[in-house]
């Protein structure tokens, strides 16, 4: 595939990064990332990724847009308001980058339905704000060795973890360290509120470090969850080990 001339002015400013290059950013527009959930974490998550010429997005959502999203939901407007969410982000996205192939799957993501919407996609990021969801992705992610980035927040926290479930020996999965879903799975944004600045910190954190993982450039998240309080400002990285007896360790699982 050969750049055409407004290709190259449109993505001139990675392009000339040499960790980029014109072969970086063929690679980013031959690449395949299924955004889950069109909310706070997927908004920047999907626009950034337009943005930067991933060439092919999916954006699962069966939310309709409401006034109480709009605080953090930035592919949102006002004139949104009781549409369905992952068409009007499809729109957006297609008039941030036309030239890109978005696809929108108007649906909840569950058991029956993950492997017909993700199984065309290399790259994961999951931005929804469930523990069921996070784990059905991180077990179908495992399951079918793609990578996934996984952001998560409330109130004034926020969490990231990336894992790459193509290096499954060293990669950790979610069940190492949180083996079973929480008893208490509710939308953390909905019951204990959330600061909306904090979705474009996380959301654009997870878009970054997908860009990183499909170029293979700089030191990957992976092993790691980075923790960060908007209040105090500070990120921690923390080091995740494989859990011996979790299911990842399984040969074939
Ligand atoms: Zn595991």
């Amino acid at each position: 595939m050969s750049f055409s001339a407004k290709q190259i002015e449109r993505y001139s400013r990675q392009i000339i990064l040499k960790k980029v290059g014109v072969i970086g950013q063929r690679k980013l527009l031959n690449s395949k990332v299924l955004v889950v959930g069109a909310g706070g974490l997927g908004s920047p998550i999907a626009m950034y990724l337009a943005a930067s010429g991933i060439g092919t997005i999916g954006i699962v959502d069966n939310d309709r847009v409401e006034i109480s999203n709009i605080q953090r939901q930035i592919l949102f407007n006002s004139n949104d308001i009781k549409k369905n969410k992952s068409i009007v982000a499809a729109n957006k996205l297609k008039q941030i980058n036309p030239s890109l192939n978005i696809i929108n799957f108007k649906k909840k993501i569950d058991k029956e339905n993950i492997d017909k919407i993700a199984k065309n996609f290399d790259v994961l990021a999951d931005g929804s704000d469930n523990f069921k969801t996070r784990f059905l992705i991180n077990d179908y992610c495992l399951k079918n060795r793609k990578i996934l980035v996984v952001g998560a927040i409330s109130k004034f926290d926020g969490h990231i973890y990336t894992f790459n479930f193509n290096d499954i020996d060293n990669s950790p999965c979610l069940r190492c360290f949180i083996p079973r879903m929480p008893a208490n799975d509710r939308n953390d944004c909905e019951h204990d509120g959330v600061i909306g600045t904090l979705a474009g910190i996380v959301g654009s954190i997870q878009a970054n470090e997908v860009v990183k993982e499909i170029l293979k450039i700089g030191l990957t998240l992976c092993g790691y969850i980075l923790i960060i309080d908007a209040l105090k400002l500070t990120f921690r990285k923390v080091k995740l080990n494989k859990n011996p007896r979790c299911r990842c360790n399984v040969k074939n699982y």
